[in-house]
């Protein structure tokens, strides 16, 4: 890319000139959350959509089984282009793309000087990447002069969590910095929207719970939470030396991600004091107010007689608020807690949205002069 030069968030929504953004995937679950999202956005204008050769050269409308809600007219006319930089030439691109293909891809977009913000789990792991929950870690991001100069990138990547470890770390950030946590017993209940579309069949599903999660989902959970908690100095994250044992169950639920959790921490907390620890907690970015941040990054529900649960709590704060309850002492551990989120929005598509905002107000992306856009 050319003419590169930095703009910021504010900037953008102050002149007009909105940046356009590409969403990678947009077909799917995720994808379709992402321009749901996008709709409106103060910053950024969705000009592109991408997708696989079963979709390319339809329109949007034409190639998308739209799951929720009403797809513009605007939108469902774009037309559907590969997933390759030659096609799709917006600075910032969000990946909701197949775990088969993602991680390819998502270098080749990022070698091309764009910012790729993606939910595939295919580079959580790398050493130069970051996975990034802003309200968490927003220090991460500095992650990216390293990949950048180990890599020699003028774009990069950019990742969020599992969608079970988002609520998971959004729960226990309160909790590990103030009483650190040791180790974690961590049962989860996961949405058929989590499997993407069509996702589970019908028959396997309904009036069952399956206690199995393909693609690794146990040891994502493990793995990323520690490194989501982790510390960065000089140039790595130290993931956080406490252990994780997670369990997974898909659920016969729409949307919305639980998790049940048993904590054993280096200084025991009272139920009051890890109350107190959530209810006090102030976000990494809470003076910034990113269009995507809400208001409540997390609320606890005291009342044992209204846990949180996903049909009820999923939607708060837009998709974006975390419910936690049923804080109270553990026999063997030292304290039990619930927490719910949704998983296309606080687990996927707003958190990367969120992350791309961030990018934007450290003024982390490069782009071409936008010209109407
Ligand atoms: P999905 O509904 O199956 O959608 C997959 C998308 O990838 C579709 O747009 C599909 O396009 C595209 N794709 C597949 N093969 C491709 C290829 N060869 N070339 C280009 N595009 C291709 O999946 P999803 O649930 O949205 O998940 C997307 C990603 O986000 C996955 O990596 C998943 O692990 C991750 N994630 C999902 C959730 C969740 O709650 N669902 C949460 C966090 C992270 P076509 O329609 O053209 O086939």
């Amino acid at each position: 890319m050319t003419n590169q030069k930095v703009i910021s968030g504010r900037t953008a929504a102050a002149t007009g000139q909105r940046i356009p953004v590409a969403v990678l995937g947009a077909t799917g679950a995720v994808g379709q959350s992402f321009v749901r999202l996008l709709a409106d956005h103060p910053w950024f204008v969705l000009a592109e959509v991408a997708a696989s050769e079963r979709s390319a050269g339809k329109t949007y409308g034409e190639a998308t089984r739209w799951l929720e809600g009403s797809l513009s007219p605007d939108v469902a006319r774009l037309p559907v282009t590969l997933c390759d930089p030659a096609h799709v030439r917006s600075p910032i691109v969000f990946s909701a793309l197949d775990s088969s293909v993602a991680g390819e891809m998502e270098r080749s977009f990022a070698g091309d000087g764009r910012m790729v913000v993606t939910n595939a789990g295919n580079h959580r792991m790398d050493d130069d990447v970051p996975i990034v929950i802003p309200e968490v870690n927003a220090d991460h991001l500095a992650l990216l002069d390293v990949q950048r100069a180990r890599r020699g990138w003028k774009g990069g990547i950019v990742t969020n969590g599992n969608c079970a470890s988002i609520v998971i770390v959004l729960a226990l950030a309160p909790l590990h910095r103030a009483f650190g946590v040791r180790r974690i017993f961590v049962t989860t209940l996961q949405a058929v929207s989590g499997a993407g579309y069509p996702g589970v069949p019908s028959l396997d599903i309904l009036g069952n719970v399956i206690p199995y999660i393909g693609g690794g989902e146990e040891q994502k959970i493990e793995r990323e939470t520690a490194k989501m908690l982790g510390i960065f100095g000089d140039g790595v994250v130290s993931p956080a030396p406490f252990g994780v044992s997670a369990q997974v169950n898909r659920v016969p639920v729409e949307h919305g991600h639980t998790a049940c959790l048993a904590v054993e921490f280096e200084r025991a907390p009272s139920v009051g004091d890890a109350m107190s620890a959530l209810r006090d907690w102030r976000s990494d970015i809470a003076d910034l107010n990113l269009p995507s941040a809400p208001v409540e990054p997390i609320v606890v529900l005291e009342d044992d007689e209204r846990p949180p649960q996903p049909r009820r709590d999923a939607g708060r704060g837009n998709g974006m608020t975390v419910t936690v309850g049923r804080l109270r002492a553990d026999p063997l551990v030292h304290l039990r807690l619930v927490a719910c989120g949704h998983n296309t929005i606080r687990g996927a598509a707003g958190t990367a949205l969120l992350n791309a905002e961030l990018l934007m107000a450290r003024g982390l992306v490069r782009h071409e002069e936008v010209a109407g856009a």
